[in-house]
């Protein structure tokens, strides 16, 4: 969570570049119901600046679980990797969707550290995906 102030226009340019989705879980702010958080992709306890090129926007949830980490554990190589950068680095060459869109999988070491630091399969999150898939709002595109 953040420390710094964070003016709104700068919340604003985020939440754009981002597309109003959360950079990890993908969730629309719009189907939530609460306005997202903004995370610092290298926490502030680890010097991460408050400037547009280290924030990204996050639900609740998986700001909370992501905390202050940068690095997160890949169980299929056993090793400590990177987490995914939501500015430096493409959603989709790190992760895809599974079983229509009710599962995100870590296509690379980086994307399965993530999923599994961050939860991004959580219960409350698989139930709700399933459905938007059945109303076509997911999985979303581009
Ligand atoms: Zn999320």
């Amino acid at each position: 969570m953040s420390r710094a102030y964070i003016s709104r226009a700068l919340r604003l340019a985020v939440a754009e570049r981002c597309h109003y989705r959360c950079s990890y879980c993908q969730t629309a702010q719009r189907f939530t119901g609460a306005e997202f958080t903004i995370d610092h992709i290298i926490p502030e306890s680890l010097g991460g600046t408050t400037t547009e090129d280290n924030l990204c926007l996050a639900c609740w949830g998986c700001n909370r679980l992501k905390y202050d980490r940068i690095a997160g554990f890949d169980p299929e190589l056993g090793v400590m990797v990177q987490l995914y950068n939501a500015y430096t680095q493409r959603w989709t060459d790190h992760f895809r969707w599974e079983e229509n869109g009710l599962l995100i999988v870590g296509a690379t070491p980086t994307g399965r550290a993530t999923v599994n630091a961050v939860q991004l399969n959580r219960a409350s999150l698989v139930n709700s995906r399933r459905l938007w898939v059945s109303v076509g709002w997911h999985p979303p595109v581009g």
